[in-house]
């Protein structure tokens, strides 16, 4: 089969788009033909070697995948079911989705919802599916839209576009922090009703701040979370589940026990099989997909390893996806 392949040897490490044994697949009871992988921030840690993501050697990157069932000895799925997934360590200790063939455990899979094309679902992605996670966080602790405004932090990276695109979709007010001022058209176009620069929120400040956000989806961490905990209202919520500009959180408890502020840890990876349904049945029902496809760049194989670069520099805008079967 075609994919990317990490190695790591005496020689270091090295990337490539290569002709890998099917042989080497990992144990599981469902093989997938794949159609489409995405790149998410991981991905590109992975691929460019900068984080210790990859766990066994050599890999097979790709933390998302859609394809088809091509053999399987999983009671819930039979050949030629249309199936996604996102994380388990998938890509990560397991082979991943950016090869034509995978080999998973059918407990990780999710039937391919109706609505959306394996090309969409992976315009979604491990990205997109976490946006939903936050979103439904904010939900689940009675973050509503006559509250107030609610802040998205990483607006143009793929957790920040559909996040945006979902709450606005919703009816909530959207504002958009960004590193890219120059993009302030693309966030308004996804629903955003005001750009701030992010430069407002990345440094240092003080524990309680003036009173703004009624919920937070921050993908950036470090002061951003901090200063946004700080400026959230009596009562708000902050979902947390990146770290862009860093995993610390220079932060006091001063929100929380003084305004009654919920920090909310949003985690994709292992995130129970119930909750993955319940936010791809939404995303399939509730998100615009004109918005989806403007937001997302479709790529070969050989392109994720550039992509990848890109990703973890802060260049990337929206979504990359990746066609597993063009080189
Ligand atoms: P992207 O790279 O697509 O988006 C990240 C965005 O963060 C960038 O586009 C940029 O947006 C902003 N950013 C980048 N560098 C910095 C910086 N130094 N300081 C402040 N902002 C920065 O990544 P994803 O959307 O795929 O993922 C976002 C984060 O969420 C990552 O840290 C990722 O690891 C994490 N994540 C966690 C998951 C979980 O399970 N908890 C699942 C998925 C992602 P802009 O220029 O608009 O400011």
């Amino acid at each position: 089969m075609r994919g990317i392949l990490l190695t790591k040897s005496d020689a270091g490490f090295n990337a490539a788009l290569s002709e890998i044994d099917e042989s080497g697949l990992m144990d599981g009871d469902v093989t997938i033909k794949v159609d489409y992988s995405t790149i998410n921030y991981k991905d590109g840690l992975a691929i460019t070697n900068k984080s210790p993501v990859v766990r066994k050697w050599p890999m097979v990157p790709g933390i998302d995948l859609a394809g088809t069932v091509s053999a399987s000895a999983h009671p819930r799925h039979k050949t030629g079911d249309k199936v996604l997934l996102n994380g388990y360590g998938v890509g990560e200790a397991h082979w991943g989705g950016l090869a034509q063939v995978a080999r998973v455990r059918g407990d990780w899979l999710i039937p391919l919802p109706l609505a959306l094309s394996p090309k969409q679902a992976m315009a979604i992605g491990t990205a997109g599916y976490t946006a939903m996670l936050c979103a439904m966080a904010l939900q689940r602790n009675g973050v509503r839209k006559e509250q107030g405004e609610v802040l998205v932090t990483g607006a143009s990276g793929g957790v920040g576009s559909i996040a945006i695109a979902l709450l606005s979709g919703w009816g909530y007010k959207v504002v958009a922090s960004t590193g890219k001022m120059d993009h302030a058209d693309y966030l308004v176009g996804l629903g955003a009703s005001e750009v701030i620069d992010r430069a407002e929120l990345s440094a240092a400040g003080k524990p309680l701040q003036k009173e703004r956000w009624a919920g937070v989806i921050d993908s950036v961490g470090s002061h951003t979370l901090a200063n946004a905990c700080a400026q959230t209202r009596y009562g708000g919520t902050v979902a947390a589940c990146g770290l862009a500009a860093g995993f610390d959180f220079p932060a006091t408890v001063m929100p929380f026990i003084l305004r009654g502020v919920s920090l909310a840890g949003v985690d994709s990876v292992m995130a129970p099989m119930p909750l993955r349904m319940q936010a791809w049945a939404t995303l399939a029902t509730d998100l615009d997909l004109a918005k989806l496809d403007a937001i997302t760049t479709e790529m070969p194989l050989h392109g994720a390893l550039a992509a990848a670069h890109d990703i973890v520099a802060g260049k990337v805008r929206g979504r990359l996806v990746v066609d597993v079967n063009r080189d």
